[in-house]
């Protein structure tokens, strides 16, 4: 064991330009290496690319990667050759003679790995390939879209197993993914016939992100001004409808900020031009409905904010796990309005019919969505850790203090909310549970609306009662009392709240009810939480300053090579430098990212900046 894994170190070493596998990567290598199958599940960013692509470079033969995109393969290839790796792709993107090429150099061995779509497996060119070549491996990447639980289900990954059986020798397989379901889990291993797997499941936590949750009165503006702090970051902005997109983006542009878009309306050109514009650094902002990021590798993306809540945890947690993939420190924030639960229910209803599916299953899940979207609004209601919420959600336990979360960084106060709790009940019932949570509010506080008027709320006994209380702490105690379901809205266009039966001991004066709320004026804002998070990252001013000019010379090579600039080498490695300032061929190749083949490549033109730079901070 420990000679493979001295070896696999110095592949790591040698190409990637990493010292150490990080958590799970050695096992999963390892146990590929002696020929095991193998099923890896672990988050976005977690390093999934690594446990394959190592083992490839060290097995015999031709490593086959199956993956679902073609941007994905491209950027996938793109960064093996940098590293000095052999590899290609074989996909639509090509013309029939530049396949055709492309395998005869892939029989001629020139290839070490070989990326291919599932449906290039079936055609007589490809196989022709395959029949005659020693195929040692072959790795499924995104392999939850086999699974027809998953959100991303791709009826061509199910004919992966009527190649494999064609092959004189069946391959080691392994299977790669970030969707942790068991029932995904369950699919993969017995759709791929994987035999006896190891099956490595790391931890969800990415310790490197940042999560919050806001609730503004204006998000745009809220937005707009945090995209103004972080410029020169690269973020992407997730909107729940192309209409929002639309809307967002164009404000955006008209604010002088440097914004694309992407959604499913665009022409497939435009939205693969957007898409490189954004990749390629051209562009600092991405406005996307959830159609963006299924592949997209960036490692670069320092902010995912969501300008509306998503339908599930499940979505939340893969979009917003599309920041801070390079480790370093990155943010996530959610900007929630009660408008997004209901736009949401929408969706559920208006889901595509689908024609295999019965009314009881179409119902039964129908009921399922509904729960998760529940549990997604819960997460924008709580004032617990938010990271220990959603650890808890995907099986996990966190430590229920993140300290790296708006929850953790915002001071509550436990306060006794029974008498406003009980007025809130009483109010609700005495207007016989027949309106929503603004006018019921409004009414609490004695406001003179339309609404109020309108129903005659003036007339509730409850009215006005609390008209010195704060609106957002009202509302607070609005949410925890959903949250703990002593209330439920319904699921109609108007969201009318309930009283749930729970609720009648606070009634009835047999219960207190003690709260988590928000002390002084309102929780953390985007300013100061984007402050303290700046802070985290390592670099003095000094740095700073090199490091903008280290950026400015892969802006350059990247331009000149064509390459996203992050495949040259990532913010991480760029930080990295800045902090060891190499000054010779061995102190660069310390700096993590920095491999063989990269070093020769860019490695002077990158000592030169510093050089050039420490020369002037002496000079002062
Ligand atoms: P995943 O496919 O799991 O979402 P990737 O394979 O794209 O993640 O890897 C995410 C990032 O982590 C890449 O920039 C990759 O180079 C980096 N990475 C992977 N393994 C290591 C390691 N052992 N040390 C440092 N960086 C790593
Ligand atoms: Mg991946
Ligand atoms: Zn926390």
């Amino acid at each position: 064991m420990e000679k493979t894994t001295e070896k696999a170190e110095q592949v790591l070493k040698q190409y990637f330009g990493y010292d150490k596998f990080r958590e799970g990567q050695e096992k999963i290598i390892h146990s590929i290496l002696e020929g095991k199958d193998a099923l890896g599940i672990m988050p976005t960013g977690a390093g999934k690319s690594i446990c394959y692509q190592v083992p490839a470079l060290m097995l015999e033969g031709i490593t086959l990667v199956i993956s679902p995109l073609i941007s994905l393969m491209k950027d996938q290839v793109s960064a093996l050759n940098q590293a000095g790796i052999h590899a290609a792709f074989i996909n639509s993107s090509l013309s029939f003679r530049q396949t055709l090429l492309a395998l005869r150099y892939a029989k001629e061995g020139r290839y070490k790995i070989i990326y291919v779509a599932p449906e290039r497996l079936e055609t007589e060119e490809f196989l022709d390939f395959a029949l005659q070549s020693p195929i040692s491996m072959l790795t499924v990447d995104e392999a939850h879209c086999i699974s027809q639980w998953g959100q991303d289900f791709r009826p061509s990954y199910l004919k992966i197993m009527d190649f494999v059986v064609k092959l004189p020798k069946r391959p080691i397989i392994s299977a790669f993914t970030a969707t942790a379901t068991k029932e995904v889990r369950e699919d993969i291993i017995c759709i791929l016939n994987l035999e006896n797997p190891e099956i490595l499941l790391t931890g969800f936590d990415r310790k490197n992100l940042y999560f919050s949750v806001q609730t503004p009165k204006n998000k745009y503006q809220t937005i707009l001004e945090y995209i103004k702090i972080n410029s020169n970051k690269s973020g992407i902005v997730y909107c729940s409808t192309r209409k929002n997109v639309e809307d967002v983006t164009e404000r955006l542009q008209k604010d002088g900020i440097s914004v694309t878009k992407y959604h499913a309306g665009l022409s497939d050109e435009e939205r693969q031009h957007n898409q490189d514009e954004f990749i390629y650094d051209q562009k600092q902002v991405m406005v996307a409905t959830n159609a963006f990021g299924m592949g997209i590798d960036k490692s670069n993306v320092r902010y995912v904010l969501h300008y509306n809540m998503p339908k599930n945890m499940e979505s939340y947690y893969q979009e917003a796990g599309r920041a801070g993939r390079d480790g370093t420190p990155a943010e996530c924030i959610l900007f929630y309005s009660g408008q997004d639960v209901i736009t949401n229910q929408y969706f559920i209803e208006m889901e595509k019919e689908n024609e295999e599916m019965d009314e009881e299953a179409k119902k039964l899940v129908r009921e399922r969505d509904k729960e998760r979207l529940k549990r997604m609004t819960f997460y924008c209601f709580t004032n617990d850790c938010l990271r220990e919420y959603m650890l808890r959600y995907f099986g996990e336990y966190g430590s229920n203090y993140c300290g790296n979360c708006s929850n953790c960084m915002t001071q509550f106060e436990e306060v006794d909310v029974t008498e406003i709790s009980r007025d809130i009940i009483g109010c609700v019932l005495e207007s016989r549970q027949r309106y929503g949570i603004n006018v019921i509010m409004e009414t609490l506080h004695g406001s003179n609306t339309t609404k109020v008027r309108q129903y005659q709320l003036d007339r509730n006994s409850y009215y006005g009662k609390w008209n010195t209380y704060p609106i957002f702490k009202l509302r607070q105690i609005f949410n925890q009392l959903l949250l703990k379901e002593y209330l439920h809205l319904t699921e109609d266009e108007y969201a009318i709240i309930k009283i749930n039966p729970s609720a009648k001991g606070i009634w009835e004066y047999k219960e207190t009810l003690r709260m988590k709320l928000v002390k002084g004026e309102k929780a953390v804002s985007i300013k100061e939480e984007s402050k303290k998070v700046a802070e985290k990252i390592p670099l003095t001013n000094r740095e700073k300053e090199l490091f903008e000019q280290l950026r400015e010379l892969r802006m350059k090579i990247a331009k000149e090579e064509r390459m996203p600039p992050y495949i040259i080498f990532s913010d991480k490695t760029l930080t990295d430098m800045c902090v060891k300032m190499p000054y010779s061929k061995e102190t660069m190749l310390m700096v993590s990212g920095v491999g063989d083949a990269k070093y020769e490549k860019y490695g002077q033109k990158f000592l030169d900046v510093i050089k050039r730079y420490s020369n002037q901070i002496e000079g002062y």
